[in-house]
């Protein structure tokens, strides 16, 4: 264990651990799985990753559970999301035995960064994928990298589970109708940073991005899928340009336990009137609740929760996929990976 660490202060950021690891596809197959201490990569100036975009990643969580247990949330889930990513931007996909073995590695080589239990800590776990051959033409590469890092992060809420507002703003796309959206690749962040840097600008946490094609539907919360309760059923978008976020399938799976309707499909805006409660949901926060959300262009105030305090259906959800992931509740789904 490592006693160094102020664990319920770390920021969602890049802390050194001790190893990461690595595969290759070269000459038409993936090579051995190599262990490195060196955060460093060394790449060919002309890799396709660098020039056209060739990467794609993903992100999942380990905590150490109440009987000490070390579990990795969902990790099928991210390496079969993983595989479609880079199908969607012709990449080799990784198979999902080396993805497994990878993460658990990873995770393995570091349980001195995985925190207590009970610091609201975790090791967060980035996979990513590069196409590392050169080439100046467009076309994908030949060979590819596919790398494991981890690095402990802090709980999200640092001052408690509590509301953000967020905005609506029609100057922006994340991404086209019918492009890219629903995989987890570094070229839609970089296409939804100048968005995000303004609604920052102007206070709110995130932008509610529109559908791209009409901008009347609800389409992603920023990084992360967005649900609202609304007449008492969890209401999420459904959307080609929306990422699949695992934390939002796991969240429609346990409300659908509580005896709560789960409806995917379109969401318009003026539709935010009758949410009770809203949040953005993804890994890094489970949910995170919303309190207003601003329409920039109209100046209109959807006000989901007036006190600004979470409401009981995001709470009770919040709580009970937490204490799935820390093993305090059965685990009836098979969401977790006992690292052994
Ligand atoms: C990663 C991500 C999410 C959340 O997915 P989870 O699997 O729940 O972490 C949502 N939207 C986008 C655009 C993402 O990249």
């Amino acid at each position: 264990m490592n006693n160094e660490l102020d664990w319920k202060h770390l920021p969602f950021g890049y802390y050194p651990t001790d190893f990461n690891v690595r595969c290759t596809y070269k000459d038409g197959k993936w090579g051995e799985i190599e262990v490195t201490p060196s955060d460093k990569i060394e790449l060919h100036m002309a890799a396709t990753c660098l020039h056209y975009g060739q990467e794609c990643f993903e992100g999942l969580k380990a905590f150490r559970g109440v009987d000490g247990k070390i579990r990795i949330f969902r990790m099928h889930d991210n390496a079969e999301r993983m595989r479609q990513s880079a199908e969607g931007i012709e990449m080799q996909p990784v198979p999902e035995e080396i993805f497994n073995e990878m993460c658990i590695k990873a995770v393995k080589l570091n349980e001195r960064f995985v925190p207590p239990y009970g610091s609201g800590a975790s090791l967060y776990i980035r996979p990513l994928e590069i196409g590392v051959s050169p080439s100046i033409g467009v076309k994908s590469a030949t060979e590819y990298v596919f790398m494991v890092m981890v690095t402990p992060v802090g709980p999200y809420f640092k001052t408690g589970f509590g509301c953000t507002d967020i905005c609506i703003m029609r100057q922006y796309d994340r991404v086209a109708p019918r492009g890219t959206g629903r995989y987890k690749i570094g070229g839609n962040y970089a296409a939804s940073l100048t968005a995000t840097e303004h609604a920052h600008a102007l206070g709110y946490s995130a932008v509610l991005f529109l559908d791209p094609k009409e901008k009347k539907y609800l389409d992603e919360c920023g990084p992360a899928n967005f649900f609202a309760i609304i007449d008492g059923k969890y209401v999420t978008p459904k959307s080609d340009s929306i990422l699949p976020s695992i934390t939002n399938r796991a969240l429609q799976t346990l409300a659908q336990e509580m005896g709560i309707e789960v409806v995917a499909r379109q969401i318009t805006v003026d539709e935010l009137e009758k949410a009770t409660e809203a949040g953005a949901c993804g890994t890094a926060a489970v949910i995170s609740p919303v309190g207003t959300i601003r329409d920039l262009d109209n100046e209109r105030d959807y006000v989901i929760s007036a006190d600004r305090k979470p409401g009981p259906v995001c709470t009770a959800l919040y709580e009970k996929l937490n204490a799935i992931r820390l093993g305090e509740e059965p685990d009836t789904h098979n969401w977790n990976t006992i690292v052994e």
